[in-house]
């Protein structure tokens, strides 16, 4: 591979690079990481959910995926209940008694997740041992692994990390001489990943996989030819098990936006030698298409302040998208976690002088929001009604992470996604 330079305008600028960032440690209001099932399940289509909690952990993901009402859901919960707690039954011989049940009613598992949860954590369950056990009883046709969603000191969206940093140890080893190949990581809808395989195979990369799988059996093999994009940017453990396995990080921005999807696009086509008329050529249809669609959104945008409360770790792509596309003025940009490697391109292109916050007091950052008075806000589901109720505008940063908004084509719906809650407060005060 050579290291074809292609003008990079993010490369020239240091935007928030060095910038400093408050960081706070408090009271932190957000979903616990059970919340990624919601996505996860849509995605891995042969694949099952069992979390391993309380009513209140299956009261969570009931009603934050009530859609699926018409189907058969591919989650549920093993219920802790009271003579779990006080150690009076064995819990894992009532886990193996449901998972043999769950896998003899539904022979279309392929892959089964038991999902550890505060209540689990809490009577020391050993899931690992749990998966072992069961994997060994039901493979070669289930494989069974485990992950951590307890809202124990984290955010929604490290369920969907720990998820997929699951799954690295089971992808085979790549043999010495693959070819180079493309690794996505991170859900992506899957018409945006159609939308990507169309766009690169015509730049001429074939070779693409992406991560997490649409079937549990299309394990990518991971080895130092592995050329690692990440669509997502909350997959910091994820990364780092799959950089363990050699495979080789491109260091891009995120696909939100024109900016971001050009300059993510051109990572991957650097990285497999692309020339840049045939990336030009690829990309110019779309990119016209999506500044049709921005010129739209900008009219209501431009000029407006948003204030982000940390939540979904895409504060700071969507923070650069607004304010660089769409004109907007940040007045405070909060993350749960700053990542600086993951995040060095979109530091470089957040406007000098952003302020940066990590982690939360939530009461101390409700304050500077109160005297920011922004335009809009963009919070978790449990700060957004007093917030309103005070006369502001909110947008849920959750609802960012269930739609599809990467890749061009989305790009006028992301920023619809800001337009719309404007519009009706414009509306409601008329
Ligand atoms: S895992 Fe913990 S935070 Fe999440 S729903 Fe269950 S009890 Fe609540």
């Amino acid at each position: 591979m050579s290291a074809v330079a292609f003008p990079i305008a993010v490369k020239a600028a240091n935007g928030c690079q060095d910038a400093p960032v408050l960081r706070e440690r408090g009271q932190h209001e957000v979903f616990c990481g059970l919340t990624g099932i919601i996505w996860l399940h849509r995605k891995i289509q042969d694949a099952f959910f069992l979390v391993v909690g309380s009513r209140t952990c299956a009261h969570l993901i009931q009603s934050a995926a009530g859609v699926m009402i018409f189907a058969e859901p591919r989650f549920a919960t093993a219920i802790i209940d009271e003579r779990d707690l006080a150690g009076l039954a064995d819990a894992n011989a009532e886990l193996d008694r449901v998972v043999n049940q769950l896998l003899a009613r539904r022979p279309e598992i392929k892959l089964l997740f038991l999902v550890g949860s505060c209540p689990s954590e809490v009577i020391k369950l050993d899931l690992s041992r749990a998966a072992s056990r069961l994997s060994a009883q039901h493979s070669p046709s289930v494989r069974v692994l485990n992950y951590s969603g307890s809202g124990i000191e984290t955010t929604f969206t490290q369920g969907e990390d720990a998820c997929l940093a699951s799954m690295v140890p089971e992808l085979p080893v790549a043999a010495e001489d693959s070819a180079p190949e493309l690794l996505v990581v991170g859900t992506l809808a899957d018409v945006v990943e159609d939308q990507f395989i169309r766009l690169l195979g015509a730049m001429g990369i074939e070779r693409v996989r992406f991560f997490p799988p649409r079937r549990a059996s299309d394990q990518a093999p991971v080895g130092p030819h592995t050329r690692l994009l990440l669509a997502q940017p909350f997959l910091a453990d994820t990364a780092r098990a799959l950089q363990a396995r050699g495979a080789q990080l491109l260091s891009a921005p995120f696909p939100l936006g024109i900016e971001g999807t050009r300059a993510w696009l051109q990572a991957a086509a650097t990285a497999f030698d692309v020339t840049p008329a045939i990336f030009e050529a690829a990309v110019a249809a779309p990119t016209a298409r999506a500044s049709a669609a921005l010129a739209r959104a900008k009219l209501h945008l431009e000029g407006k302040s948003i204030f982000f409360f940390p939540d979904s770790q895409l504060e700071i792509p969507l923070a650069r998208f607004l304010s660089r596309e769409l004109g907007m003025t940040l007045a405070e940009v909060g993350t749960p976690y700053l990542h600086r490697q993951h995040m060095a391109q979109e530091l470089a292109m957040l406007p000098e002088g952003t302020f940066l916050s990590e982690g939360q007091h939530v009461e101390n950052q409700l304050e500077r929001c109160r005297a920011a008075r922004p335009d809009m806000v963009v919070c978790g589901l449990g700060l957004a009604n007093p917030l309103e109720s005070e006369g502001m505008t909110t947008k849920w940063s959750i609802e960012l992470v269930f739609t599809p908004i990467q890749g061009f084509d989305q790009a006028g719906d992301l920023a619809e996604l800001f337009t719309r809650p404007l519009v009706r407060r414009l509306r409601l005060a008329a």
